[in-house]
């Protein structure tokens, strides 16, 4: 039998985003670019071990009225595994451009007002037990 992190490499998921719910937003004016500041400690989604920072990588965020923001995120590697992961503050949904506040209205059908695109929706649900699996 296949448990906990072992899962994840079965079905060939090699990369998680780290959602962390604990951060400071920075606006820098001069690039129009917030920078993401973690107050939480991250482990390794594959093997629990600690987490450093590699680099950081920006992240275009669509809010629900079509606005773009930039984000800056950091990119973290297992000291133990070497996996990298991005780490994305809780309103960003993973691998997907859209903010939270405007995919999870239209997943639970109460919102027509998504700009994204049928498969971007169908992209976030099928994220969705990981996005949550890091929020509990
Ligand atoms: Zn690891």
């Amino acid at each position: 039998m296949i448990v906990g992190q072992d899962i994840l490499t079965h079905l060939g998921i090699k990369k998680i985003m780290v959602i962390i719910s604990h951060y400071e937003l920075i606006f820098n004016s001069s690039n129009n670019i917030f920078y993401v500041k973690s107050n939480d400690v991250s482990y390794c989604p594959f093997c629990n071990c600690c987490l450093s920072v590699k680099d950081s990588k920006n992240r275009t965020v669509i809010s629900d009225d079509g606005r773009k923001q930039i984000y800056r995120i950091r990119r973290l590697i297992c000291q133990s595994c070497s996996k990298i992961h991005s780490e994305l503050p809780n309103f960003i949904q993973p691998f997907k451009h859209y903010g939270s506040e405007v995919i999870e209205p239209v997943l639970d059908e109460v919102s027509d007002q998504c700009p994204a695109e049928n498969s971007t929706i169908k992209g976030a649900f099928l994220l969705l037990p990981y996005y949550y699996a890091d929020n509990k």
